[in-house]
């Protein structure tokens, strides 16, 4: 079974070309690397552009949705499987289940959330599996600078915070989690 990176990102695709295209070359070199993705399953945004590239590529594209957003909007058409929960933490759950690596793109508040839980559960050991983000045109400095005042208030351990792998180009974050 090949590799599997669950990749965060927005449903909305903002209003950077930069982050678009720093997002698709951050794609290229998962799929180069032998990865398939593991998404929200929408066909929207920048994850709708995510998807494509993979599907592409001839990559497998597995999309795990909860059955309200079905209903609300259409999934994307090229999915090789759609998985489809109850709730958005079936969703999450599944997510973490079928995937090895964990990776927010610039996103909104549900990237947020993905990444955050993800990058805590590695950080208290009910995973072995590592989250890291793009930070692209520093998209998430502001998370950065909430980490280190954690840590210097004394609520978040310094291993604990290395954890979370933060990087400034696609090239460097692939390194960093050892995924080339
Ligand atoms: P946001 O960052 O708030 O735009 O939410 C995007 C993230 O939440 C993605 O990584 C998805 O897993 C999930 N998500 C939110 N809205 C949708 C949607 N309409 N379709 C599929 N996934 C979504």
């Amino acid at each position: 079974m090949n590799k599997r990176v669950c990749i965060f990102c927005g449903a909305n695709t903002g209003n950077s070309s930069e982050i678009i295209q720093q997002a698709l070359v951050l794609c290229d070199l998962l799929i180069a690397a032998g990865y398939d993705l593991v998404y929200g399953g929408g066909e929207i945004g920048l994850m709708g552009l995510c998807a494509n590239r993979f599907i592409a590529s001839g990559k497998a594209v597995i999309g795990i949705r909860p059955q309200k957003l079905i209903t609300d909007e259409n999934s994307h058409s090229g999915l090789t499987e759609l998985i489809v929960v109850e709730t958005m933490s079936d969703r999450k759950n599944k997510m973490i289940e079928l995937s090895d690596v964990f990776i927010a793109l610039p996103g909104g508040t549900g990237t947020l959330d993905e990444i955050i839980e993800t990058y805590t559960l590695h950080k208290i050991g009910f995973i072995d599996k590592p989250s890291g983000v793009l930070n692209t045109e520093g998209y998430y400095e502001g998370l950065r600078i909430l980490l280190d005042k954690m840590e210097d208030k004394g609520f978040l351990k310094t291993t604990a915070k290395n954890k979370l792998i933060v990087a400034d180009t696609p090239e460097a974050l692939m390194t960093k989690m050892n995924l080339v």
